[in-house]
């Protein structure tokens, strides 16, 4: 009302323009100084009409309005103005009204006599005149506008919420709202002991085959059949969401146990192995699933989906199982290896490999005839690393070129020095190890010849060991880069051999010197019979070829025994002597002998 004081307060200064001038304060219909014809109209109109003085006193109201409000009119004349006014919080929107101006329009809420509530539109006018301004107000009973208006707005809120919780293309839930509900469930967990969740992550296999090979149209298709498909799968407690892409994610609420947990993963793989029909393809899929139990602990839902996707990860292609359920050790693995893979990074700018030599024996005589380099990893607070502690890690992450080029330059640097250093009959050879994605690498003959050539070592010297699955694994290709290999002199020796899946027979295509024969068998050559006999038939078979052998790992005399007794040229292994630091090497190879 303050804005209305203020109005009239102004519009005093001015000459009196309108009619209503002088107010009795009496409590009647009559507005004495509207004409007959005047007021005839004013009560027969539908739009409501009052007259106030300054001070908010209704000095006229026309039956419209007092029926508007609820009242009779004898009600409201010497009523205040404020007899309208709703309780409710309210901005008036007031419009065309300026400062100085004598006339605005609002829009609000008014109060019935029986406590409900109307919205009015107010067109308010001021008029001047000797005994103070007079104000005039015309209103409009805008609630059905107003209601529908709210009712559109409050649909339209509903359905942003609705597009902004849910994904556009099969309607699920989003990974927003997934978490959010994920959150909540958590927080039943904490409260309640014996309350119990899992958060699961589906993948759909190769879908990007989908989408590359039948199209983006068809790939969409199949989202929405396999969320048409599954959503049975549910109890209606449960929460089943799309991530992202060929993702899905649901959060089962309130189980009791993990096989509640299994049997939907089953349910949901039966769904999943029967065809789709997308348009006119028929598209076949399979899924993997990861689970996080809220049993592990979280306080946020992120991190139970993000151990649910570290499950999902390590769900191995073409097996049976297609689940994994996360637990703890887990986690503490992945955090392990990612810090692995960080220093990993460090180590060979900050000088931490290391190369060790490992005697090789000949059997026949006990001299040293050659040197496996073997890689360590001085950890800065792991201590001395083995390759199983971080190899893979290199392999995975391509790590493994750069660091296999330092130990082949550096050990070949190493040999020449040996070479140069201590005469012997018949030089020494150098073995390094060749991982499958060194053979892979395009570069791998042209980068060899290089390091020969820098360090002068005799390719003659060297030889090359591979894994006989790295090797044989996709045959046509490694046979070219073995023959470019070989064109640098060089030896090819296969590793570990004996437990790879490579048959035999292909042996003979490829330019091999040696096989080494995998630690496995002769460790348990005094054990089981069929050792000895696996032994015996590799020995045939290099000698049928026409290549050397060596025996992995000898570490008693009694496997030493039985090596010589078979045939066996070389050895190598603890007996003799653990991989060495090249000083302690520098003292071993001088014309020392091993008892054979
Ligand atoms: P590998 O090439 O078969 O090397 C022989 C492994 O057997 C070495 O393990 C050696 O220390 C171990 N060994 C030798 N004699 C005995 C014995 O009497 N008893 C037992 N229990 N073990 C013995 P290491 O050094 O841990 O290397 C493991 C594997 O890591 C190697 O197997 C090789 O495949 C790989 N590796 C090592 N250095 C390199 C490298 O520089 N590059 C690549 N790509 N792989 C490497
Ligand atoms: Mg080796
Ligand atoms: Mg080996």
């Amino acid at each position: 009302m303050e804005g209305v004081h203020a109005v009239i307060r102004a519009a005093r200064s001015r000459p009196a323009t309108g009619v209503m001038t002088k107010q009795p304060k009496t409590k009647t219909r009559a507005t004495p100084s509207l004409p007959r014809q005047s007021q005839a109209i004013l009560d027969t109109m539908q739009l409501g009409v009052t007259q106030a003085n300054a001070e908010g006193e209704i000095l006229y109201a026309n039956p419209a309005v007092a029926e508007m409000h609820g009242y009779t009119v004898a009600e409201l004349v010497g009523s205040n103005l404020s007899i309208f006014e709703a309780s409710v919080e309210q901005e008036p929107t007031i419009a065309g009204w300026s400062e100085g101006s004598t006339s605005w329009t609002s829009e609000r809420v008014h109060k019935r006599k029986d406590g409900g509530t109307l919205f009015v539109r107010a067109l308010s006018d001021v008029i001047s005149g000797s005994a103070g301004g007079t104000i005039v107000t015309g209103y409009e009973d805008i609630t059905e506008r107003r209601q529908a208006e709210d009712a559109l707005r409050e649909q339209h809120e509903k359905e942003s919420l609705h597009a902004a919780l849910h994904d556009p293309l099969t309607g699920l839930p989003n990974k927003l709202l997934l978490l959010d509900l994920i959150d909540q469930a958590l927080g039943r967990c904490k409260r309640h002991s014996e309350y119990m969740c899992a958060v699961v992550v589906l993948n759909l296999d190769r879908f990007h085959l989908v989408n590359d090979g039948l199209g983006h149209t068809v790939g969409d298709q199949l989202l929405n059949a396999v969320s048409e498909r599954l959503k049975p799968c549910f109890r209606s407690v449960d929460t089943f969401a799309r991530l992202s892409g060929d993702e899905f994610g649901f959060l089962l609420d309130d189980i009791s146990d993990i096989s509640d947990t299994l049997r939907v993963a089953d349910r949901i793989q039966e769904q999943l192995a029967k065809p789709f029909q997308c348009g006119s393809e028929e598209v076949f899929t399979s899924g993997r699933m990861g689970v996080a139990l809220s049993t592990t602990g979280y306080e946020r839902a992120e991190d139970a989906l993000r151990d649910a996707t570290l499950a999902l990860h390590r769900v191995k292609s073409g097996t049976a199982v297609r689940h994994e359920v996360f637990d703890p050790v887990m986690h503490r693995r992945a955090h392990a290896r990612m810090e692995l893979e960080t220093d990993l990074r460090w180590a060979m700018e900050r000088e931490e490999f290391r190369v060790f030599y490992q005697p090789i024996v000949s059997l026949e005589d006990g001299t040293i005839t050659g040197l496996e380099a073997l890689l360590r990893w001085e950890h800065p607070r792991r201590g001395l690393l083995e390759p199983s502690e971080f190899l893979s890690v290199a392999e995975q992450t391509g790590m493994i070129i750069p660091l296999g080029s330092w130990v082949l330059e550096h050990s070949c640097r190493q040999m020449r020095k040996w070479h140069d250093e201590i005469s012997r009959d018949s030089p020494l050879s150098l073995s390094v190890n060749l991982s499958g994605k060194q053979l892979l690498w395009k570069d791998i003959a042209q980068h060899v010849g290089q390091v020969l050539e820098e360090t002068g070592l005799d390719g003659r010297s060297l030889r090359l060991e591979m894994k006989e699955v790295a090797m044989l694994d996709d045959a046509d290709p490694m046979l070219s880069v073995l023959s470019e290999l070989k064109e640098l002199n060089v030896s090819l020796d296969i590793d570990d051999f004996g437990i790879g899946y490579s048959s035999l027979r292909s042996l003979h295509r490829f330019p091999i010197d040696s096989l080494k024969i995998d630690r496995s068998f002769i460790e348990k050559l005094h054990i089981r019979r069929e050792s000895e006999e696996i032994v015996r038939t590799i020995l045939a078979l290099a000698q049928n070829i026409g290549v050397s052998v060596v025996a992995e790992g000898v570490e008693s005399p009694e496997e030493l025994a039985t090596l010589k007794k078979l045939n066996c040229e070389m050895a190598q292994g603890h007996l003799f002597s653990a991989p060495l630091l090249h000083d302690q090497i520098t003292e071993l190879i001088e014309g020392h002998r091993y008892p054979v």
